[in-house]
């Protein structure tokens, strides 16, 4: 008998995924310029010029036996000192080669740090909405993710309801600002606010409760919105940075774990780190891409392309009457279904050729996501449609 719940998971498609795949269908039968396919979060802007040169020089001049070869478990040391001198000068966060861990991107850096923390029966709270893979993430490392949901009103985090969540059990929270599906940034005073609570529990519960930052999208802020390096405001927090957005690298599956030295025997915990990158057979990052995102480091693609997307969007759907959560990053809106049901509001949108996901798997009904990293054309030929969907409920 094979696993089940492995088997479940394989032969279930996620939503984004099954929506995407319509997308291709109706591509190749109305012509692809006809369709407004935003499900996915996946970067439309190119890689940075750069990247590609440092590419070519690595493969030129580094000895091949060094440029493919194994690096040590955690990353090279060369590339961690690159890392951890670019986190302190922006961050001055104490970071040190030997509390950086190099990772498959952040889905890696998320699973390694969980199987590293969580022992069977833990409790890791999501904050809703929540990147749907954390909890397939959470479940295989033996914890059982708690669901808070976030208020509506700003998508800030509920502290009554974060409190009545936080026990014994629990071991971790997740923390993803800017956030996948809305577009938020959890300001100075959340942050603030989450510490001193996390502080209070800690010590009233007697336990460690770990802010788990899921940091892909850092470097997508538009205008001069800041995002809390949350190791200044909290110790016991690992950060699960990856190059996939902020260099447009998805494919190429590179990112970094941080253990801040403030977390209670980071020592220990680092080492955690280390065992279940170990465990779940990683063996180490990709040795090019580590050579490489170690050349560029402050260098972030050109975002400019996502802000004119989402202003254009944005201001448009507002104008046509739809709510939008304040979207000041990542590539995402998360808009309010006209309808109580946003599964129906989808299906109705793809009379109008417009591909959207609803916001159910995201933990947060009655929402739906808008990926704009697409081309600008798409955007604007789409908004007549969205302008038609939204009338159809007047
Ligand atoms: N976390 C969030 C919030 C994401 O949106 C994504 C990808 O879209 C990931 C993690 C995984 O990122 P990566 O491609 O670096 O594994």
């Amino acid at each position: 008998m094979i696993n089940e719940k492995m088997l479940s998971l394989g032969n279930k498609r996620s939503v984004i995924r099954e929506i995407f795949e319509y997308g291709n269908r109706r591509r190749s039968e109305i012509g692809a310029d006809k369709v407004y396919d935003f499900s996915l979060g996946n970067p439309s802007i190119p890689a940075p010029e750069k990247v590609k040169e440092i590419l070519l020089s690595l493969i030129e001049n580094t000895e091949p036996t060094k440029l493919h070869g194994y690096t040590s478990a955690q990353g090279d040391l060369g590339v961690r000192t690159a890392i951890a001198e670019n986190i302190n000068e922006r961050f001055d966060a104490g970071a040190t080669p030997n509390l950086l861990y190099m990772t498959c991107g952040a889905a890696a850096s998320l699973t390694i740090s969980l199987n590293a923390l969580l022992n069977e029966g833990d409790e890791v709270i999501v904050l809703a909405p929540f990147f749907p893979e954390y909890t397939v993430f959470i479940e295989k490392a033996g914890g059982k993710a708690v669901v808070v949901k976030c208020r509506e009103e700003d998508f800030q985090i509920d502290f009554e309801a974060l409190e009545n969540a936080i026990n014994s059990k629990t071991k971790a929270i997740i923390v993803n600002s800017p956030n996948n599906p809305c577009g938020v940034v959890l300001n100075e005073e959340t942050i603030s606010k989450l510490a001193e609570l996390l502080n209070e529990k800690q010590k009233e519960l007697g336990t460690d409760i770990f802010v788990i930052a899921d940091e892909p999208y850092r470097e997508l802020v538009y205008g001069d919105v800041v995002v809390p390096y949350i190791p200044n405001y909290y110790d016991n927090t690992l950060v699960c940075y990856s190059y996939s957005k902020s260099l447009s690298l998805p494919g190429e599956r590179i990112g970094y774990i941080f253990v801040s030295p403030k977390v209670q025997n980071c020592v220990d915990v680092y080492a955690a780190v280390c065992g279940a990158g170990r465990a779940l057979g990683f063996v180490c990052a990709p040795s090019l891409l580590q050579y490489l995102v170690a050349k560029c480091q402050g260098l972030t693609g050109d975002i400019e392309a996502y802000k004119q997307n989402r202003d254009i969007l944005y201001n448009a759907l507002v104008e046509y009457g739809y709510t939008v959560a304040k979207p000041d990053g990542a590539f995402y809106l998360f808009v309010k279904s006209p309808e109580e049901d946003a599964n129906a509001f989808c299906e109705k949108a793809k009379s109008e050729e417009i591909l959207i996901v609803p916001g159910d798997d995201f933990g947060f009904k009655g929402y739906v996501r808008i990926s704009y990293c697409v081309a600008l054309d798409t955007i604007k030929n789409s908004l007549d449609g969205f302008k038609r969907l939204i009338e159809q409920y007047r």
